[in-house]
């Protein structure tokens, strides 16, 4: 999160899920809490280890606009009044009303770790988790993540835990704030602006780098390269010079600023001058999907590449083995790529080997139907285990160089029947195909795609070097 965006926040839904309604109150204790995720940087009273930012609650630090919604949205709500009219004087004394704590989440942390470090008492501790549960799930914390926590004066002297905030995404907090009737939390949903983008260039080294150099956010990136691969061999279908476009949803805060990319609505790539593009549709009570101009979805039982980004280095057939040091036929191909690179489940499936293989070393061998299996070689570690069901796309394990391998690749084999064939050779069975009325509305739809592309300005035509 960016220091200080947090400010700029609109409350745009608050959902209770205690017994409570969703008060005026509510609102604004959930506001404080957001403003105190910002963490103003008051820290000289107080002794905090490195990764703690803590301050004094100072009203006069929020901005106008904030703190005008939080007064209209108090409307006399007396829980808070000695929050939000505390003199910032009150950062001179030596025992302040309220203290707010951020906290980054790091290595082997738990929610509950990590109000211990702050100082809070573990029975409230966990009946704020608690409290937060249908909300949030603790085990999401990811490292280096912020929790900020609100502490709050009791009768007698101790600070007590009042409030504790989890961003959840760039547009979902959760919050947990003590009431009357013990802790009760409730998500902020942060309203984000949509806008679309429309991004083109011409591919000079690959479409990875020409599309990274075009500016293209790394999930839309990552999410293009996917749909290209049914179709596109990228290692020799694609070539200098050819081009692509894709058409983005883009969601910013209330600065304009861009927070996070959305779904893709149109994707194209101009390979030798002919175009193949994309749109994305959802057809009635189906989830969206993407489809050729004439209705075809792009989806395949199998992806031919199982691999973002990689480099074919050696294909199927009769070749001197690198280790072996003879020839012997090679029943797979191999794609090279850097070690750790997330490897995917061509298909849908379920795991039937996972674990070393001899030669193969970290081994995994998915089964997609009676008559196709697909396997992958040489990981660096296993994603899954034996007997899961993946999805198609789903990362099974990571590039690597276990068993005979002379540098990190993924060895990846089709099994048809039994035996290895050809990967990059089948005809792969294709997906549904829209026809009748369902066709007629879905050119609609991308009548309408195309009317928004051509209204909207390319970013970038050529990759800037
Ligand atoms: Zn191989």
């Amino acid at each position: 999160m960016e220091p200080n965006s947090a400010q700029k926040w609109r409350v745009a839904a608050a959902k209770v899920m205690a017994a409570r309604p969703a008060t005026p109150m509510l609102t604004a204790v959930a506001m404080a809490g957001l403003i105190g995720a910002v963490g103003f940087g008051f820290s000289h009273q107080y002794k905090h280890p490195a990764t703690e930012r803590s301050a004094t609650f100072n009203p006069g630090t929020v901005l106008d606009n904030v703190e005008a919604s939080v007064n209209a949205a108090v409307n006399g709500a007396t829980a808070l009044e000695p929050l939000l009219t505390q003199p910032s004087t009150s950062m001179q004394t030596l025992a302040p009303a309220s203290l707010v704590k951020t906290l980054a989440v790091g290595r082997g942390d738990t929610l509950m770790k990590l109000l211990a470090k702050a100082g809070a008492d573990s029975t409230e501790s966990a009946l704020a988790i608690e409290a937060m549960r249908g909300l949030y799930n603790p085990k999401k914390l990811q490292l280096g993540q912020e929790i900020t926590l609100k502490f709050e004066r009791a009768d007698g002297d101790a600070l007590q835990l009042a409030a504790l905030n989890v961003q959840d995404s760039v547009e979902r907090t959760v919050t947990v704030t003590r009431g009357d009737a013990g802790f009760q939390a409730q998500e902020i949903v942060r309203e984000l602006d949509k806008s679309h983008v429309r991004s083109a260039g011409t591919i000079t080294s690959s479409l990875y780098e020409s599309a990274l150099d075009a500016g293209i956010p790394m999930p839309v990136l990552s999410e293009m390269i996917r749909l290209f691969s049914y179709d596109v061999d990228f290692q020799r279908e694609v070539q200098k010079g050819d081009g692509f476009e894709v058409f983005y949803e883009q969601f910013a805060g209330e600065d304009g600023k861009p927070v996070k990319a959305g779904a893709i609505q149109s994707a194209a790539m101009m390979l030798s001058g002919q175009e193949i593009r994309y749109y994305r549709y959802a057809p009635p009570g189906e989830e969206a999907d993407y489809f050729t101009a004439r209705g075809m979805s792009v989806r395949k039982a199998l992806l031919r590449t199982p691999i973002d980004g990689a480099r074919l280095s050696s294909g199927f057939g009769m070749r001197g083995h690198p280790v072996l040091g003879f020839s012997r036929m090679h029943r797979g191909v191999d794609f090279a790529a850097a070690a750790g690179t997330p490897i995917q489940a061509a298909g849908d499936g379920t795991v039937e080997t996972a674990g070393w293989s001899g030669g193969y070393g970290n081994y995994v061998r998915v089964r997609h139907n009676g008559q196709y299996a697909t396997a992958y070689g040489h990981m660096s570690r296993i994603a899954v285990k034996n007997g899961q069901r993946v999805r198609q796309g789903q990362i099974i394990g990571y590039v690597g160089a276990t068993g005979l391998a002379t540098g990190p690749h993924l060895h990846y084999e089709t099994i048809y029947n039994g035996g290895q064939i050809n990967p990059l050779s089948i005809r792969l069975p294709t997906g549904r195909k829209l026809e009748g009325k369902e066709f007629a509305t879905f050119q609609r739809n991308i009548d309408a795609i195309e009317r928004q592309i051509a209204a909207t300005p390319t970013k970038t035509w050529l990759a800037q070097k």
